[in-house]
């Protein structure tokens, strides 16, 4: 196997032909380069998917943080159970029965966020060459765990109700007859990263039927559920059905993602694994953010905070909608009604990956849309996200991204 894409990446790396196969599968993002330049004041980023954590009052976290210290100090501060902590497991069946789930604190794992338990999931189930099934986009992030375990990543088309089931049957199908093994299903199922849209709730139950049918498992990876603008999101599919699904959450984007605390819910023997990957992974999940964020939970407002959060969201997402529909009238774009993305189809002769150096010098960035495929598309797409500049900067982003668009176009 080629080891072109690993760290080091070059020959001129000493232990170049010493890297494990599976480093194949990490490669730096194309576009890392081009982010560190973005990342200066003057240019609008609409580009990371970076919560507003300036949104929450320093009160609320330092008082939190001072309360652990005092209270529980050499506790917060010593190694924990691989599990995580009985109380923070406990406040997150809470957080969770706001989507309609319901729990046993035995069956969840807390995690070095999300991220982590994506990457746990994937190491106990995925054999190199295994089958993932994924919306068409999603998010790049998990895109690059399953690659890590060498497993092969297939796209099944959505629209604007998420997923769409008749083609998850067909590419079951398809993959089944080319005797391929398919592991895992992954799901954005509310305000997905990168396109915004949600799953409704007749194709869940659908997609649920066919997953059983077909003996195939489910993560649900949720970390938006709760930031809706309008109307809350269809309850969690895991509030359905329990065998089948592996429901991923964190309070990375209700809370702080600093903490680097999320969690998995699994049925009972994919628990004891997750526990021991974990375990194996970091000891134990960090006691400190734990407490803090458990702290946080019993002692402030956290669903009023959610609701702040929801509404200065939806402030931002409402600035991007009404500066596409001024200066890009031609393009088209999904509506999210929550969470943080907006995914933009650009006439089928732009790359969004070779205007990107153009855009930054005209001071915008923009995630290109191939990063959220496995399989090469999405050139003429675009992931802007809304959840960071305040809402004149994003009119002013939207408006120098359609010079550049404009300016392409002309081309
Ligand atoms: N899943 C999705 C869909 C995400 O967008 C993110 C963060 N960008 C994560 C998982 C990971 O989040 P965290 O590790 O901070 O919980």
């Amino acid at each position: 196997m080629t080891k072109q894409g690993s760290p080091g990446g070059t020959n001129l790396d000493p232990w170049y032909d010493n890297y494990a196969d599976r480093t194949a599968g990490l490669s730096a993002s194309a576009v890392r380069a081009l982010f560190a330049v973005a990342s200066r004041p003057e240019v609008v980023s609409l580009a990371g998917g970076m919560p507003y954590v300036s949104a929450l009052p320093d009160e609320l976290v330092t008082g939190a943080l001072e309360r652990v210290m005092r209270d529980q100090g050499p506790v917060a501060l010593q190694y924990g159970s691989g599990q995580g902590t009985p109380e923070v497991r406990e406040h997150i069946l809470e957080v969770m029965r706001t989507e309609g789930i319901r729990g046993s604190i035995d069956d969840v794992v807390v995690t070095t966020g999300s991220q982590q338990a994506l990457d746990l999931v994937s190491k106990i189930f995925l054999n190199p060459g295994d089958i993932v099934l994924a919306e068409a986009p999603s998010y790049v992030g998990a895109l690059g765990v399953f690659k890590s375990y060498q497993a092969q990543v297939r796209h099944v088309g959505m629209d604007a109700e998420g997923m769409i089931p008749e083609l998850l049957l067909e590419a079951i199908a398809a993959l089944k007859a080319e005797g391929q093994r398919i592991k895992l299903l992954y799901l954005i199922p509310n305000f997905q990263n990168p396109a915004g849209v949600t799953l409704s709730w007749e194709r869940r139950l659908r997609i649920i039927e066919i997953a059983r049918a077909h003996g195939i498992l489910i993560i649900e990876d949720n970390p938006y559920g709760l930031l809706y603008f309008d109307q809350p999101a269809p309850h969690a599919m895991r509030s359905v059905e329990e065998e089948g699904i592996v429901y991923l959450g964190s309070f990375s984007k209700t809370f702080a993602p600093g903490f680097r605390v999320g969690w998995a819910l699994a049925p009972h023997g994919i628990k004891e694994k997750l526990v021991l990957a974990n375990e194996s992974a970091v000891l134990s999940p960090s006691t400190f953010s734990q407490s803090v964020i458990t702290e946080y939970l019993n002692a402030a407002d956290w669903k009023g905070q959610i609701d702040t959060f929801r509404v200065m969201y939806r402030e931002r997402r409402d600035a991007m909608l009404e500066a596409l529909d001024d200066f890009l009238p031609e393009m088209s774009w999904t509506v999210p009604n929550g969470g943080f993305f907006v995914w933009l189809t650009l006439p089928e002769h732009l790359d969004s990956q070779s205007m990107l150096p153009r855009a930054v010098k005209e001071l915008v960035a923009y995630t290109p849309g191939t990063g959220f495929y496995a399989d090469g598309n999405g050139r003429h797409n675009i992931r802007l996200s809304f959840c960071y500049p305040k809402p004149d900067f994003i009119r002013e982003g939207v408006r120098r991204l359609s010079t550049v668009i404009n300016a392409e176009r002309a081309l």
